[in-house]
């Protein structure tokens, strides 16, 4: 509802409303009917409690952190994962006192060993951007369980379709509802999912408090979007994974990551833990760097352009691009190499994208 404040029905319903004891909208930044909707959905698609809507992914995963973080806490984290997330606990947090280690979250005893006396949180990604990593979120969960330490889940590569890290023990998850969920590429917005104490102190200092509050128009769009999430993720699914097969006999092509691959190491735990593999998958090129940037050059159906989970197919190369900002020793740590190239797959008919793809290789 495109409102930012809503009209009392009396001086004593507005006493009450503000003091919490009726159920009434007041203000936008307090709550807005169009993003409840949303945040009901994504609840229902987690099987969490409750959700909270916020107004990017960046700042459902600030909120996740911030909300349960104080200054002398310690966070771990993956090596390789969403970049603006990586710079947030590698350039952001320390400034006010959070120290992060980051770990090859492929390994739970990686985890285990770098945990502390003052480690409050550990975070997840799985699968993991951009080298399509598998975390094994049940056995973390149940580590991070033993310890007392909540388990923080970005679960927007995955999206609900192929993933619940919550019935896998994870405490908390957080979605870009920019990228699968909205589905489109037009509108931005994030979300965390969980029990009700995990998320309600998400919504009083990220959405009330430092006002990254959820559009009501952009809550429609994705709410419509997510109409369509599960036909979406099927055909995506199914076609990355065809796509995925194909490159690897190709012979401009070194290496493909697709956890739906018998040879991605995570094949094991990612037949566990997910129904479907996703729609992303990336490829390193014989040719590297160079030939990775001729390839994006190259093709015509599919769009040379960040972002994932659009109905479109989507192209990038990280390590020039979403990736750059890591120092380069981290990014060799990653293995995110010179000729990796991320493609998010999308609806389209897969034999025209893969007439695209290998007229491009
Ligand atoms: C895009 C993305 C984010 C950040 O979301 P925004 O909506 O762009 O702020 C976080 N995590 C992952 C895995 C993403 O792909």
């Amino acid at each position: 509802m495109l409102s930012s404040a809503f009209a009392f029905g009396s001086a004593d319903e507005a006493a009450a409303a503000f003091r919490g004891e009726a159920d009434a909208y007041i203000y936008g930044r307090w709550g807005n009917p169009s993003v409840e909707d949303l945040e009901a959905k994504v609840a229902a698609l987690e099987g969490a409690e409750a959700a909270v809507a916020t107004s990017s992914g960046m700042a459902a995963v600030t909120g996740a952190l911030l909300s349960r973080l104080a200054s002398g806490d310690h966070v771990v984290a993956p090596l390789a994962f969403y970049g603006e997330s990586a710079r947030l606990m590698r350039e952001r947090l320390p400034r006010f006192g959070i120290e992060t280690t980051f770990v090859d979250a492929t390994s739970v005893d990686a985890y285990l060993a770098a945990l502390r006396p003052t480690t409050r949180l550990v975070y997840a990604e799985s699968p993991a951007n951009p080298t399509l990593g598998i975390t094994d979120l049940e056995a973390l969960a149940q580590l991070t369980r033993s310890r007392g330490v909540p388990l923080v889940v970005d679960n927007t590569f995955a999206t609900p379709y192929c993933q619940n890290p919550l019935a896998l023990g994870a405490d908390l998850v957080v979605h870009s509802m920019t990228k699968a969920l909205g589905g489109h590429g037009d509108a931005i917005g994030g979300v965390v999912a969980g029990s009700r104490v995990m998320t309600e102190p998400v919504r009083d200092l990220v959405v009330k408090g430092l006002g990254g509050v959820l559009a009501p128009f952009n809550a429609f769009l994705i709410a419509r979007g997510i109409r369509t999430l599960a036909l979406r993720q099927e055909r995506a699914c199914a076609s990355a994974l065809t796509l995925a097969q194909r490159l690897s006999g190709h012979p401009a092509v070194a290496s493909v990551h697709y956890p739906g691959l018998s040879s991605h190491p995570g094949h094991a735990v990612a037949r566990r833990q997910m129904r479907a593999f996703g729609s992303l998958l990336a490829f390193e090129l014989a040719g590297g760097l160079e030939a990775g940037k001729r390839l994006l050059g190259a093709v015509q159906l599919v769009s040379h352009a960040v972002s994932l989970g659009d109905v479109r197919s989507l192209v990038t190369h990280p390590a020039s691009t979403t990736a750059s900002t890591m120092p380069a020793d981290l990014r060799a740590r990653a293995k995110i190499i010179d000729g990796l190239v991320r493609l998010s797959v999308g609806i389209e008919d897969v034999e025209d994208l893969w007439a695209d793809l290998s007229a491009a290789l």
